[in-house]
């Protein structure tokens, strides 16, 4: 069952100290056109034209996917291939800024007079989760009334990540358009009830949202425990509501809706403003940072032009974007932020694990909070034995990292099932062919 393994982690979050920093517009802008889960867009400029902030230069005709927007003003410089962090090679539009930051005429407040209004000007915000996972957000809205019945939306306000307080300021900072989107939200999709999950270490946060949903009693703050992974969907989901969303199952099943704190905030200024998904709020923190915060980036910064904005003491050999957790190490500094990172962590000195034979402690097991048996598929994985790795189910393997993290032998547990789970999709791609 759901939320009975989870694990304490350090918090360092010096940078939820801070109010927000904006930074320049970069002088150039890498647009990838694969920033969430889904079907990536094509472009829909050319080497040459001229774009403006908020114009739409890329779409899908894919239900599964959500439009990219410039974040800049500028002239398109070339259309390229980048390997994402990831390994994807993804279209990319590259935007020379002329720094003027000139608006496109289709910027302008959307007109909603019912759900699929609100739906469509959804999706053409090119809205997709803020938290990490990046699921196209009108895809989450528009579900089947007449299959599924929603009556609970689940606001995820855990952030159970060490580092990341993207969400903690936008609680703090934007708390009125935070609770504007939920209200939104609800009154669009005629859902009834709402709970803000807020971790116990975020006492003003809590206090916060506490004062001003009082007039609302459709709308609760609940405290959750501090651990991790707090935040994933289906824990989220039964610790807030005790509904267990069963293998195969999505939390629209059990009636819950689940939107990140952040996307409900952006939801509230993009139906106020028309202003698109063009810039989020990142945290910069790392044991190299002087002044750990978060700035308002725009989409497609590289991250060198983000690590020269940081204060930091040495130049970083490791860069997270992401959380330590599930984030994923940069190895090129042209990377561009995507409207999925909610973090850029850089070290120095990070520690080097030697792995040692397993000592079947069980810790990694009792750590899974899906309940797999990590040293199993690990075994599974090492033997190339597809139907053991399914039949452990590693396909439910949400990638946490807590069994890597509790292993006294350093084994790279988590790391296995990722490629475990690489493995099978091959095989099966095979066996299609
Ligand atoms: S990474 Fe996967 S196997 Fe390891 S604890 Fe998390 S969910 Fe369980
Ligand atoms: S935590 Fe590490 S050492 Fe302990 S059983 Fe799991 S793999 Fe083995």
């Amino acid at each position: 069952m759901f939320g009975l393994h989870s694990i304490k982690l350090p918090h360092f979050s010096a940078a939820g100290e801070q109010t927000s920093r904006r930074i320049n517009p970069p002088k150039v802008v890498y647009i990838s056109m694969a920033q969430h889960i889904g079907v990536p867009c094509e472009p829909l400029v050319a080497k040459g034209d001229y774009v403006r902030l908020g114009q739409k230069i890329g779409d899908s005709d894919a239900f599964m996917s959500a439009p990219v927007h410039a974040s800049v003003s500028g002239t398109v410089r070339d259309i390229i291939d980048v390997v994402s962090p990831n390994g994807r090679l993804c279209k990319t539009v590259v935007i020379d800024s002329d720094n003027r930051m000139q608006l496109d005429p289709s910027v302008k407040q959307p007109q909603i007079n019912c759900r699929e209004d609100f739906i469509k000007a959804i999706r053409e915000s090119g809205a997709v989760g803020l938290g990490g996972a990046g699921f196209p957000t009108h895809v989450k809205l528009a579900y089947d009334r007449d299959k599924v019945e929603i009556d609970t939306l689940l606001i995820n306000a855990a952030e159970c990540e060490p580092y990341i307080t993207s969400d903690y300021r936008e609680l703090m900072e934007n708390s009125d358009a935070v609770l504007g989107g939920i209200k939104m939200i609800m009154k669009n999709l005629e859902i009834p009830r709402a709970i803000i999950g807020i971790e116990s270490d975020k006492p003003e946060a809590i206090e916060k949202f506490r004062k001003m949903t009082a007039p609302s009693p459709a709308i609760k703050v609940a405290v959750l425990r501090s651990s991790y992974p707090q935040g994933a969907e289906k824990m989220l989901i039964y610790k807030l509501t005790g509904r267990v969303v069963k293998e195969g199952k999505l939390p629209s099943d059990v009636g819950c809706m689940v939107m990140n704190a952040s996307t409900a905030g952006f939801i509230h200024s993009y139906i106020r403003t028309g202003m698109p998904l063009v810039k989020r709020r990142i945290t910069i923190d790392g044991n190299t940072v002087n002044a750990p915060a978060n700035f308002f980036v725009a989409v497609g910064t590289p991250l060198h032009d983000v690590v020269a904005c940081a204060s930091v003491r040495k130049q970083p050999d490791k860069v997270i974007l992401g959380g330590p957790m599930m984030g994923t190490c940069a190895f090129d500094p042209d990377t561009p932020i995507s409207k999925t990172n909610n973090a850029v962590l850089l070290f120095a000195e990070a520690p080097v694990y030697t792995e040692s034979p397993c000592i079947r402690c069980g810790r990694c097991i009792q750590a899974c909070p899906v309940n797999l048996m990590p040293t199993e598929l690990e075994h599974a994985y090492d033997e190339r034995n597809e139907a053991r790795l399914t039949k452990l189910k590693v396909n439910l393997c949400m990638n946490c990292g807590s069994c890597s993290y509790v292993c006294p032998a350093k084994r790279p547990l988590a790391e296995k099932n990722q490629l475990a789970k690489d493995l099978l999709r091959r095989q099966a791609d095979k066996n299609r062919k």
